[in-house]
């Protein structure tokens, strides 16, 4: 059996099987994980964005509790003058006390609030500065998948033209068990371990016979071919 032309067609087609699986499952997956990475940059943006948003707001209430209090405290000076009943009085000086206690409370707040803020912002800045160097890496790994994607397109040419030029060296039925086999084994031509009776495609241990039949078509090209009983391939 010519055992030789179907072992070089059958290296071009690994090479074509190794170039068309990273085509089209790797440079993919590689694409879709340089992406990931981008989303990922992205929403952290988005949640820094939220972050800070939430602690400008606290900021400004307390802004506004302070500029009301200071409001009820000046209101409550000016209604003073003037005022004879000392229930009334009275009256006022409590109103100006709780005003007074507000905007005490409500600096603190806002010192508080301002002393949060600064993180916040901080920590936006940083996500923002994160996205923008991920959008450059992230660029770059897809400039490269391209360029690979490319390279890989050429090589499946050539290799294509060397596989169709292999295959026309391949006896007709021999091609014919080879392109069956190819669609569920591979490789689909093995050697055979003739110290241990073992084919290497399927590990499994043969009869003697099969060594003995694997010996007679290694001497000459008018032999049999040899299939493993266990798992078909063809075995050399
Ligand atoms: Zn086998």
């Amino acid at each position: 059996m010519d055992i030789q032309a179907l072992l070089a067609l059958q290296e071009e087609d690994g090479h074509l099987r190794a170039l068309q699986r990273e085509l089209r499952t790797i440079l993919p997956k590689r694409r879709a994980e340089a992406k990931a990475r981008l989303l990922a940059a992205k929403v952290a943006v988005d949640a820094a964005t939220r972050e800070n948003l939430d602690a400008e707001k606290e900021a400004a209430r307390y802004e506004r509790d302070y500029r009301r209090s200071i409001d009820r405290l000046s209101r409550a000076e000016q209604a003073a003058f003037g005022v004879v009943g000392s229930r009334h009085l009275q009256n006022l000086a409590q109103e100006h006390d709780r005003a007074q206690a507000d905007i005490e409370k409500a600096e603190a707040g806002k010192a508080k609030a301002d002393r949060e803020l600064t993180p916040t912002q901080r920590r936006l800045d940083a996500a923002r500065q994160h996205e923008a160097d991920e959008q450059l890496a992230v660029q770059a790994v897809l400039d490269d998948l391209d360029a690979r994607k490319r390279r890989i397109e050429e090589e499946i040419a050539k290799v294509t033209a060397r596989r169709d030029a292999a295959r026309a060296n391949v006896p007709q039925d021999l091609l014919r068990r080879y392109d069956r086999l190819s669609l569920t084994r591979w490789p689909c031509a093995v050697e055979f371990n003739r110290a241990d009776n073992v084919c290497m495609g399927c590990n499994l241990v043969q009869p003697p016979s099969i060594a003995q039949q694997v010996q007679k078509a290694s001497k000459s090209d008018s032999a049999a071919l040899v299939v493993c009983p266990s798992c078909g391939r063809i075995l050399f």
